[in-house]
């Protein structure tokens, strides 16, 4: 899932500061489930900015809708009355911010969140990064843990030379990923395919504009 963390009220209420009709839009799915976009954190977000302008004795009419997910037109559809707010304050993650802005072309719209990263799902609010879309997964080679994500230099073969009981040298509370992915191929009776030397990855594929064509 994509992983997204809110942005501070502070900032959500400068990025508004100009408008006093503004719509909340929540995304239902991944950054709902890191409590950053759905229905409830867009009721509690709009309540706080509400009350905040209210002190400065500046009301705001703040709309709230969550549509399932704003990565697709076919639910952005569903969003109504657009036309009737000055912005639209996005709840989602950036693909689903820049999907609401080119649904919604004359209006602006704003993030209510910072993206961060695609991770799993450890436990009830605690995530860790998996994956950075490379667009060339070596999973394969490194025991199904991904050294791009989760070695801090994204070293494609390892572990460097700071690695220390276990932990990485750039931060000792994390483990360090080819420790892991190690670990991992020794149980697996891969260590000769760990030894093998991973030659280096087209990192184009992950710098360029990208699209998957699934039409033809
Ligand atoms: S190797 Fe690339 S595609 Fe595979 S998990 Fe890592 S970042 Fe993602
Ligand atoms: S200690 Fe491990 S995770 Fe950290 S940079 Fe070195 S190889 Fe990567």
């Amino acid at each position: 899932m994509i992983v997204a963390e809110p942005k501070s009220l502070d900032e959500i209420k400068a990025m508004v500061d100009g408008y006093d009709r503004v719509l909340m839009a929540g995304c239902g799915t991944c950054v709902e489930v890191c409590l950053t976009g759905g229905e409830r954190a867009v009721n509690i977000t709009a309540t706080a900015l509400r009350l905040s302008r209210k002190v400065e004795g500046r009301d705001i009419e703040i709309g709230e809708q969550t549509v399932i997910r704003q990565c697709d037109f076919e639910y952005l559809d569903q969003i109504r009355d657009a036309d009737k707010y000055q912005a639209i304050i996005s709840l989602a993650c950036g693909v689903g911010i820049q999907g609401m802005a080119r649904k919604f072309p004359n209006i602006p719209v704003l993030p209510g969140v910072n993206t961060t990263f695609m991770g799993f799902n450890e436990e009830y609010g605690y995530y860790t990064e998996m994956c950075k879309g490379c667009g060339e997964c070596v999973l394969d080679k490194t025991g199904g843990i991904c050294p791009v994500a989760r070695c801090a230099k994204s070293l494609l073969n390892g572990p460097c030379g700071g690695t220390n009981n276990g932990k990485c040298e750039i931060d000792s509370t994390r483990d360090c990923g080819w420790v892991l992915i190690y670990n991992k191929m020794n149980d697996t009776g891969e260590r000769e395919k760990f030894l093998a030397y991973n030659g280096p990855k087209n990192y184009q594929k992950a710098n360029n504009l990208r699209y998957m064509d699934l039409r033809k």
